[in-house]
């Protein structure tokens, strides 16, 4: 019962002296909501400490909630330390922003994701850093292209939307001979395709980048992204940039990553098993001229997937013969119904992109146009029989 001095309908609602016992546990945490952090008393709050897990000082800055989801991202990569962001983007702009300054140049692969090679373009040229593409295929080239300026290096397996698999080991190990930081891009890996922090021949990334938004939160309806290391020193100078530049995410978007996390494994492997399927049923049709998908055998680096890598996400892209207009590959897409087109992936509904080949690559410029494949949870037959049935719209004459 609240004081009965005190207004019961106000001061006795905010102020009630009810506390629950403690002790209470159930499979999944609680979820902790605040901006506001209460501290038992000026002391305690003058002694804060933001920098640490030791305690808490603003919603900013950490709940039970995001502190239980960084440590288990930390683990799921590898890692040692993890902080959260509100997009994967987000992360990618993080890892820029705290580790370049003015005069420095950051090195990109030529296919990396599109808007990380836009916030170069745009945003970090603005800040006085420059940014060079190199082509992921050929390490001994970005080994050629490191200056004393570069400080750091972007790596991604496979690239996205074109899915060539690099040899990651090799690039890190020419991105390091300079002392170059380098940062993988590990969403398509998720922490489960390879260990990102202990590649073959003693390699091993400083940052792994990691859109939460794709496996780790599997619903299509949660956007947030995440920064491991294992060097505390990085991790601090991320830690102040994040703090500085006010990136919190809210606690039931970590809530709903962690309800999913126990099932990542599982649904990593289903969503493999299902685009591996598709990508053998798409290969040996005669519209396609190739289908990159890192575990089939004609895609490029496919050997540099087999070494580090016996799973694969389940994505794949379906170049089409250039007898097709790109009018005709949008009505292919068009004519799906069990596939929808949507960026993103990683969720329950198939999705599929087309792409203008030109725009993907610069270095060599390709031509043609490129469908991406992401697989769902739906039943692999039903998803054949829907590629199958708008085939037929590919090859309808031109409109
Ligand atoms: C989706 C994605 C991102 C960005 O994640 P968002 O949460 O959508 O900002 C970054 N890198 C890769 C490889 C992605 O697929």
């Amino acid at each position: 019962m609240t004081d009965p001095k005190l207004d019961r309908t106000t001061t006795g609602l905010i102020h009630h002296p009810y506390t629950p016992p403690t002790g209470f546990n159930a499979p999944q945490p609680a979820i902790y909501k605040a901006s506001t952090v209460i501290f038992d008393n000026a002391a305690a709050m003058r002694a804060r400490d933001w920098k640490n897990k030791h305690g808490y000082t603003y919603g900013l800055h950490g709940t039970p909630t995001t502190f239980l989801l960084e440590e288990r991202i930390a683990t799921l990569e590898g890692g040692l330390q993890t902080l959260l962001v509100p997009s994967g983007l987000a992360a990618i702009t993080l890892t820029d922003m705290a580790l370049l300054v003015a005069g420095d140049e950051v090195l990109i692969p030529d296919n990396a994701y599109g808007p990380g090679r836009e916030l170069a373009r745009q945003e970090l040229a603005r800040w006085g850093i420059t940014h060079r593409l190199y082509d992921p295929a050929d390490p001994q080239a970005l080994a050629a292209m490191l200056t004393p300026a570069t400080k750091l290096v972007w790596v991604e397996a496979p690239g996205s939307v074109t899915m060539e698999f690099p040899d990651l080991p090799a690039l890190v190990r020419a991105a390091r001979s300079t002392g170059a930081l380098v940062a993988l891009d590990n969403t398509w890996g998720a922490g489960i395709a390879f260990d990102a922090f202990a590649l073959p021949d003693g390699q091993g990334v400083d940052i792994s980048v990691h859109a939460l938004t794709k496996y780790p939160s599997g619903g299509g309806d949660v956007l947030m992204g995440s920064v491991t290391t294992r060097d505390m020193a990085v991790h601090q100078r991320l830690r102040a940039t994040h703090m500085r530049m006010g990136w919190g995410i809210g606690a039931n978007d970590a809530e709903a990553v962690l309800r999913s996390l126990p099932s990542l494994a599982l649904r990593y492997a289903a969503h493999d098993a299902a685009a591996r399927t598709l990508a053998q049923w798409w290969a040996v049709q005669p519209q396609v001229t190739q289908v990159l998908h890192p575990a089939l055998p004609a895609s490029p680096g496919h050997a540099h997937w087999q070494r580090l890598c016996t799973q694969a996400a389940g994505l794949f892209s379906v170049v089409f013969d250039e007898r097709y207009s790109a009018a005709q590959v949008d009505a292919f897409v068009d004519a799906l119904r069990l596939f929808k087109i949507g960026f993103s992936w990683a969720g329950p509904v198939s999705l599929v992109v087309p792409y203008k080949l030109s725009m993907l690559r610069e270095q060599p410029a390709w031509h043609g146009t490129l469908v991406r494949f992401s697989l769902g949870l739906e039943a692999v037959d039903d998803l054949i029989a829907d590629s199958k049935q708008a085939l037929v719209a590919l090859s309808a004459p031109a409109p």
